[in-house]
């Protein structure tokens, strides 16, 4: 089936007794049983619900996987994952990391004695260095945040397949509609649900896709013993965001190039970050690993003030101030006052989060009302 096909009915099956063509919100804590042990291969809702089955399917399917895990957060996903490693353990990580992830790392499980490393892996040879026998999990994010650089996810694959390191990839920025990292050699591929999957701005929600039998297993056990699973109205509203993801995705391709193109040739405008862009460093691995380039960049004005950049968000209008992306409309945020205000400005600037910089989570609009508005708030 193709991606499109896929995406409208994977994992959704007519109900069984009704033949309701939507999955039903199975609002249920419990299922009853005839007698101990004899049930429908339900009992708890923590374990097993019916919407949430649907939703790992079709999440499975979209990353070309066998096994889908819901959990009710990204970051309840990315816990899941290094639940599965133990004291001693080395992670090597991307060193242009989502914060939340960055957090959880090295707040919460540096402290239980797992070890992290922040290497740049636009060179997988930085990778390589960093591996060693104690190395069990390689953590890639594909494109960054917020300066979308790219990742070459079949080059790490190569250093990490054979050695009993798991390679994981953060694939929220691109969704399964761009890339899929399972293709490319990711044993483990992680999404927050709550951008481009859920797309619409009202859910917040993860997941994990496996091929791995026994890695399934694993994850399935630390999703049910820690709990942190989603409702079944959060993964029936993801269910029916799934159904035009690879529409919106479409929109937010076509969109981001204007917009990227724009900013681009615009005199007030410094750098633009946007991997369609041929000047953009890792224009031809983007390419290469992705269907399309998406909605997501960032870019600064020149000069670099804040107090551009400031005036700049307080002037648009139809790009909304907010944190988050992925979502039908239009976002903007200013990473150094507010994703990355606690990391100190110099460390900040060296990696391109500059006071200036604005990144924008291109939505689905007319193109022109858009270009319309950053034409104005860039006069
Ligand atoms: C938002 C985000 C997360 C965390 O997901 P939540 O759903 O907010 O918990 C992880 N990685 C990336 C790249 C994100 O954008």
């Amino acid at each position: 089936m193709n991606f499109a096909t896929k995406a409208v009915h994977a994992g959704v099956e007519p109900d069984p007794s009704t033949g309701a063509i939507m999955t039903p919100i199975f609002q249920t804590s419990t299922y009853v049983q005839a007698a101990p042990g004899d049930h429908k291969g339900y009992e708890y809702s923590r374990t097993h619900n019916p919407t949430r089955t649907a939703l790992q399917k079709a999440l499975a399917a979209l990353e070309n996987g066998r096994h889908g895990l819901c959990f009710a957060t990204g970051m309840a996903s990315i816990d899941a994952v290094v639940k599965l490693l133990k004291p001693g353990d080395e992670v090597v990580s991307t060193n242009d990391l989502y914060g939340g992830t960055y957090r959880i790392f090295t707040k919460i499980f540096e402290p239980f004695g797992i070890r992290f490393k922040f290497v740049d892996m636009e060179d997988p040879a930085n990778v390589a260095a960093a591996i060693t026998d104690k190395t069990r999990l390689v953590w890639v994010e594909t494109p960054t945040n917020p300066t979308l650089r790219i990742v070459d996810i079949a080059a790490i694959a190569k250093l990490t397949k054979g050695k009993n390191i798991l390679l994981a990839v953060d694939n929220t920025f691109a969704s399964p509609a761009l890339q899929n990292p399972m293709d490319l050699g990711a044993d483990i591929v992680m999404h927050s649900v709550t951008k481009f999957l859920g797309g619409h701005s009202d859910v917040v929600m993860g997941a994990l896709v496996v091929n791995d039998d026994a890695l399934a297993e694993r994850l399935a056990f630390i999703q049910n013993s820690c709990g942190a699973t989603p409702g079944p109205q959060d993964c029936f509203l993801v269910l029916r965001g799934l159904k035009t993801l690879h529409l919106r995705m479409e929109r937010h391709c076509a969109n981001g190039q204007a917009v990227a193109e724009f900013l681009a040739q615009h005199p007030k405008v410094g750098k633009v970050y946007w991997p369609g862009l041929p000047g953009h460093p890792n224009h031809a691995v983007a390419k290469r690993q992705m269907r399309g380039f998406g909605g997501m960049m960032s870019f600064t004005i020149k000069g670099d003030n804040m107090e551009d950049a400031l005036h700049f968000l307080r002037t648009c209008k139809l790009f909304s101030l907010a944190e988050s992306l992925g979502g039908v409309e239009s976002l903007m945020g200013h990473p150094a006052s507010m994703t990355h205000a606690s990391i100190p400005r110099e460390e900040r600037q060296r990696t391109g989060v500059t006071d200036s910089l604005i990144r924008l989570s291109v939505g689905v609009e007319d193109a022109a009302d858009l270009l319309a508005d950053l034409q104005a708030a860039l006069g």
